[in-house]
Formats: structure tokens, C-alpha cells, sequence
């Protein structure tokens, strides 16, 4: 089970244990002293910017305590913020606990109000170490998403049966010590499951009060048709999202397959590794640091990835864009993360971070934001040399 976690918006607004408004402007305050890589060049941004590179279906808000952005979860009445914090590889396992509060504090203060777990990670301690900050703190929550596949080792632990989406969605609520998760997303297409058994199960958990809506995550646009075909022959609730991998080098689906879901169907696109697993940022650039991902147990095949031919064109073109971003005077994560953002039908992009330095760094790619001009958009495509085309496109040429 993956779950992302929707929470009231702005910071300071929780139940319990929230900030007050004096807390927050002293954490903003030692934000800013404390991390002057997430200071960039603010522009003053138009109203219809992004209606300038196609979010016309989007209503997108400022934030009433911070800076950040909120966007409907695809064409759901959920509003999530545009970036959201992930725990995969980092909560229960990477980082502290004490680590993991302070991120969590810092996400919260800045506006976000979307944190994704899953049942996979860290074998559960994710969740776990989620549930108890989120108890510690009292925030309240607006909305949850998880994701269900990987369970455990038996053949019923995993997968999309009924039984595993019902068992595994109440295993991950027991360890996150919530009622309900406001999104639960199928990880995973199952070929095994039946799409109109997973339907009349996501349905089920929605209607039984466990989540308040599902989406799908690493499905293809077929399998997600389907599943909304089978919701809407049989009167069952539809997905309203699906969770992708979304970055410089990985840009089909979300740019070509995802817009058209959304158009016809109302399916949104939560982003997830907008760094590439650091890869991004630059910080593999003259080998692997001790204390990066790359580094860890368990990780090879990203160390791998960068020694591959593959790796090594991506390492220099991410030079390249190095300079751009110092162009712009922001930081190469903080351009790769505005760049998902910019992009039709992404609802939120999903942060991972192993500090709060990091977190505030990327947090400044929403100012970033503004600054993608659709000159500038079209030289970074000129750069990477993989702008997808879609068929129409292609005949053209
Ligand atoms: P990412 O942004 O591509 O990579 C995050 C990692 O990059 C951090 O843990 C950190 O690792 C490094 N990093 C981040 N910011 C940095 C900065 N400013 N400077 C230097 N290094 C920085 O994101 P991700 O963790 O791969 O994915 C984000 C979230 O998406 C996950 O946590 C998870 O919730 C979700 N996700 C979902 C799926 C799915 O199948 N649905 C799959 C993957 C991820 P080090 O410090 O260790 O180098």
C-alpha cells in the first residue's frame, strides 16, 4: 500500500499541535538565514502564466501562509499542494526519526499538504514513522491517498485482489493510525486481477469510509481507460489520478498519454522522482558521495545507471543545464522541479529529501516557476533533445 496523505492547508492551521502564525514567521525567518540555496530571483508573476503553457483547466491559489500552490487533484474537487513530500527510501530507513519529524515540520509549515507512503516502504516502517509524527503533531487532514501491491510475501499479501486491497489498505491504516487515507492508489496493474474486482474493491474501501478517493500508479492509459469504463458501466467510483515517473529523461507518458486522460476523463497526474533520484541535481557529477542514494545498500543499480553510456550523455547534459539554472540564479534541482510543474495535467510532484536543506532548496522551485518562459521551456527541449511528439506531430516532420 502507497499512501499519500492530504493535510490541511497553509501550516498552523492543524488540530493540536499546529504552529501558531508567531512560530511560523520565526521557522520562515530561520529559513531563510539558514538556507540561502532556496533563494532565487523573484519575478513578478502574471496571473495566466500558466494558462500561458496550458493549465487553462486548472484554478491554481496561492497559498494564504506561504508561498505554495494549490491544484485540484485532476478534475476531482480535492485541492493538493503542487509539490508534496515522499518517504520512499528515506522515512524508516535512510534518515532519523527526528530527521523525518523535522522534514515533515518544514513541509507542513511551507503549505504542503501531500505526503505519499507506501506499504513497501521500509517494510512498513514508513508508514509507521508517518503515523506517529502525524500523531505527535495533530495536524488535521483534508484528504489521503495509498497505494496497494506489494504487501508482503504470501501470494494473498500482494497484488490487486479484493482481498489484498481491503486487507492491505486496513494493515496500512492500523500503522499509520488513521481512519481513512483521503487517495488510495493501486501501485501497480495487476494481470492477475480482474479490472472490474479492483474497481468494485477501490469502490468498496471509498464507500466503506476507508479512503475518500483511488488512483492508479504506473498503470498504462489503456489500463486506465479500462478501469474507468468498467466504473462508469457499472456505476462504481473512477480513478482520479495516476502516480507516474516524471523527469527530464522520462517524459512520454505524462507529456503525451496523461494530457488526453485528463481531457477526456478528469485523470490527473501526481509526479513522482523529479530529481531522478538526485541524479538531477548535479551531485553525481564528479563521482557518487558517501551520503547519497546511489551509495546506499540496495541501491546498485542507480550506481549503475550512472556508469552506463546512458548515464554518462545524461550526466552531461545535466552540466548544460547546470548553467541554465545559474543563468536564472536558482539551483539545477530547483529548474528540474519547476519544469515538472510547468506541465499540463501534473497536479503535484512528489519530493524526496534526506534533510531539510534539501527540502528548502526544492521548495524554492515554485518562484522557479515563473521564470519558464516559453522561450526558455523550448531551449531546455532543445538541450535535452527529447521533446516527445505525438503522432500528428511526428507526421509533420
Ligand atoms: P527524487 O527527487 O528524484 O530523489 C530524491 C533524492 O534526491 C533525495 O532522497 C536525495 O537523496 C536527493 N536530493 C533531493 N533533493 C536534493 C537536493 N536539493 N540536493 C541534493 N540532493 C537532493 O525523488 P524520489 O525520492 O525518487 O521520489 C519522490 C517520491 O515519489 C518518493 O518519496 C515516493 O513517495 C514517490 N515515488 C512513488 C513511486 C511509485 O511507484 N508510485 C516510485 C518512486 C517514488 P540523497 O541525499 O540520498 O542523495
Amino acid at each position: 500500500m502507497q499512501v499519500s496523505i492530504a493535510c490541511n492547508v497553509g501550516g498552523g492551521g492543524g488540530v493540536g499541535g499546529g504552529s501558531s502564525e508567531h512560530q511560523l514567521k520565526e521557522r520562515r525567518a530561520a529559513m531563510n538565514t539558514s538556507a540561502p540555496s532556496c533563494q532565487v530571483k523573484v519575478k513578478a508573476e502574471p496571473e495566466n502564466r500558466l494558462t500561458l503553457l496550458g493549465h487553462a483547466h486548472m484554478k491554481e491559489a496561492l497559498g494564504r501562509h506561504s508561498n505554495m500552490k494549490y491544484r485540484n487533484l485532476g478534475k476531482s474537487g480535492l485541492r493538493v499542494s503542487c509539490l508534496g513530500l515522499g518517504t520512499w527510501v528515506t522515512f524508516g530507513s535512510q534518515i532519523s526519526d527526528e530527521m523525518a519529524e523535522s522534514v515533515m515540520s518544514v513541509a507542513y509549515d511551507s503549505g504542503v499538504n501531500l505526503f505519499d507512503t507506501a506499504e513497501v516502504y521500509a517494510s512498513g516502517r514508513a508508514e509507521r514513522t508517518l503515523g506517529n509524527i502525524l500523531k505527535k503533531k495533530g495536524w488535521s487532514f483534508g484528504s489521503l491517498c495509498g497505494q496497494l501491491y506489494w504487501g508482503g510475501q504470501a501470494e494473498t499479501e500482494r497484488g490487486l485482489s479484493r482481498k489484498h486491497i481491503i486487507e492491505g489498505l486496513r494493515g496500512s491504516l492500523s500503522r499509520l493510525q488513521l481512519d481513512y487515507v483521503d487517495i488510495v492508489f493501486a501501485n501497480r496493474s495487476d494481470v492477475n486481477a480482474p479490472m472490474e474486482e479492483v474497481v468494485r474493491a477501490m469502490t468498496f474501501v471509498i464507500e466503506q469510509g476507508m479512503a475518500m478517493y483511488w488512483g492508479t500508479s504506473r498503470w498504462n492509459a489503456v489500463e486506465i481507460m479500462e478501469a474507468y469504463s468498467v466504473a462508469r458501466q457499472f456505476n462504481l467510483v473512477p480513478p482520479v489520478c495516476e502516480q507516474a515517473e516524471y523527469h527530464y529523461f522520462q517524459r512520454d507518458k505524462v507529456e503525451l498519454q496523461l494530457p488526453e486522460l485528463y481531457h477526456k476523463i478528469g485523470v490527473g497526474a501526481v509526479t513522482w522522482s523529479p530529481l531522478a533520484c538526485g541524479l538531477l541535481t548535479g551531485k553525481y557529477n564528479q563521482g557518487v558521495p558517501e551520503t547519497s542514494r546511489a551509495a546506499m545498500k540496495g541501491y546498485d543499480w542507480l550506481k549503475e545507471r550512472l556508469c552506463s553510456d546512458e548515464g554518462k550523455k545524461q550526466l552531461s547534459k545535466i552540466r548544460e543545464l547546470h548553467q541554465l539554472a545559474d543563468r536564472l540564479n536558482c539551483t539545477a534541482a530547483q529548474l528540474a522541479i519547476a519544469w515538472c510543474l510547468r506541465s499540463e495535467g501534473v497536479s503535484s510532484v512528489l519530493l524526496g529529501v534526506s534533510n531539510t536543506e534539501q527540502l528548502l532548496e526544492n521548495l524554492g522551485s515554485i518562484t522557479v516557476l515563473s521564470q519558464l518562459t516559453p522561450p526558455l521551456v523550448a531551449e531546455m527541449d532543445a538541450l535535452l533533445g527529447n521533446k516527445p511528439r505525438n503522432s500528428k506531430e511526428a507526421a509533420k516532420r
